[in-house]
């Protein structure tokens, strides 16, 4: 799906709303965590304010259920994205309301506005028209630059584009961008590696993925190696999915795909570290123990699949990664995504999911990879071929 972007959209001068993903994380006394989320869009809010634009931005954070709720507001967003565009940000205590109409109007070329946690209205969520109505009066145009909450059908991430001429910002841009080469046009061969724990979150992935090799590994391996019949000791496994598991297999082999399953574990009685480990083949876990990670001969067995790929796609690690002692696998795993990668000419490699990512930057070796996706599930579910209604708004008509 073609979709307009920033750079089509006549902005000059004029008001924008920005929906943007502030959706940070905040520690107890409501310090910003991590801002990622926030430098992202800086890209997008640069250019418009390049273009003599007034921005409004437009975000969510945390789940307030259509309520105020006071530790859910954006002011630390606000002054944390004043810090990094070294300029002053606004920030109303509404989206909607005789404050935020005021702050709008005050608003010149250069000056930028954030607005309250948008989900504090119930309208928000339910997609209401006139909310998206009200919200889209602040401004002459819209840019979406949430990629990862494209996959909801909000006021703000679809209701507001039809009232406005609308576009996708940069972010939105680049991540549609790479995740697309994964689905269309790739450089072949093409591999996936998929971990994580729980196989629903991965099912519709694997059986739409492109790849010429599926690898897999972490708790989802433990169900498919299980539905091949292997005792898997204590690990942790989906008895409830093994039929769909094996109907996954099958189907792989019907299209020629080649699944690459682990070939050891490093088990133990529990997951906790300074436990007593054993690396074990898949079938001999003892029982009682767990596999919680991919042991030295699967690493040896899956580095050639990565290696001879063109393209590289990873999601989810292969082993309990927050626990040292079983974080080895998923970082050598994610060594291996780079090595020989090269600036150009090299792999096109794809990281998505929140943990995948914790992994590569604990392996030093996000700066390495192609395109890192900040998606979450949006990525997820653009992977599994749907059409994220976030993104269906900005289509153009060509
Ligand atoms: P991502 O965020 O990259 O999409 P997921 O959220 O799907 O990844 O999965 C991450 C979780 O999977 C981690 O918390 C990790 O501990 C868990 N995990 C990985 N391997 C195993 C395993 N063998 N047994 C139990 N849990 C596992
Ligand atoms: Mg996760």
């Amino acid at each position: 799906m073609k979709v307009k972007t920033v750079e089509d959209l006549p902005v000059e001068g004029r008001r924008v709303l920005v929906r943007v993903d502030y959706n940070v994380p905040l520690d107890d006394a409501g310090a910003i965590g991590d801002d990622t989320r926030i430098r992202a869009t800086v890209p997008t809010l640069r250019y418009l304010l390049s273009r003599r634009a007034s921005l409004i931005l437009v975000s969510h954070l945390g789940r307030p259920k259509g309520k105020v709720v006071e530790g859910l507001r954006l002011d630390p967003v606000a002054r944390r994205l004043s810090q990094i565009l070294e300029r002053p940000v606004a920030k109303v205590n509404d989206c909607l309301g005789p404050d935020a109409e005021a702050a709008v109007r005050s608003l010149g070329p250069g000056d930028v506005l954030l607005l309250e946690n948008v989900r504090f209205h119930p309208e928000e969520e339910a997609n209401d028209p006139e909310f998206a109505r009200d919200l889209a009066a602040w401004a002459e145009a819209y840019v979406n630059d949430a990629f990862s909450t494209a996959h909801r059908a909000h006021a703000s991430t679809v209701g507001v584009a039809a009232y406005l001429p609308s576009a996708a910002g940069l972010l939105m841009v680049k991540e549609l961008d790479a995740l697309g080469r994964l689905l269309e046009g790739l450089e072949r061969p093409f591999t996936a590696v998929l971990g994580g724990a729980k196989v629903a979150d991965k099912m519709g992935m694997i059986r739409n993925l492109p790849a010429d090799v599926v690898i897999l590994g972490g708790g989802l391996a433990n169900t498919f190696l299980r539905a091949q019949g292997k005792d898997m000791g204590g690990s942790r496994v989906e008895t409830d999915k093994l039929d769909q598991a094996r109907e996954i297999m099958a189907h792989l082999r019907s299209r020629g795909v080649r699944l690459v399953l682990p070939v050891d574990a490093v088990a133990a009685p529990e997951i906790r570290e300074k436990v007593s480990c054993r690396t074990v083949p898949v079938g001999r876990i003892p029982a009682g123990w767990q596999a919680l990670d991919i042991g030295a001969r699967t690493l040896e067995l899956i580095r050639p699949g990565i290696l001879n790929a063109r393209t590289v796609f990873w999601n989810g690690p292969v082993g309990v990664y927050e626990v040292p002692a079983f974080a080895c696998g998923s970082i050598m795993l994610a060594r291996t995504i780079v090595e020989d990668s090269g600036a150009d000419g090299g792999r096109f490699t794809v990281i998505g999911g929140g943990d995948a990512m914790a992994v590569s930057v604990r392996a030093g070796i996000a700066d390495q990879v192609s395109h890192l996706s900040t998606g979450g599930g949006a990525s997820l579910e653009f992977l599994e071929g749907r059409t994220l209604p976030g993104v269906e708004a900005l289509a153009s008509e060509a």
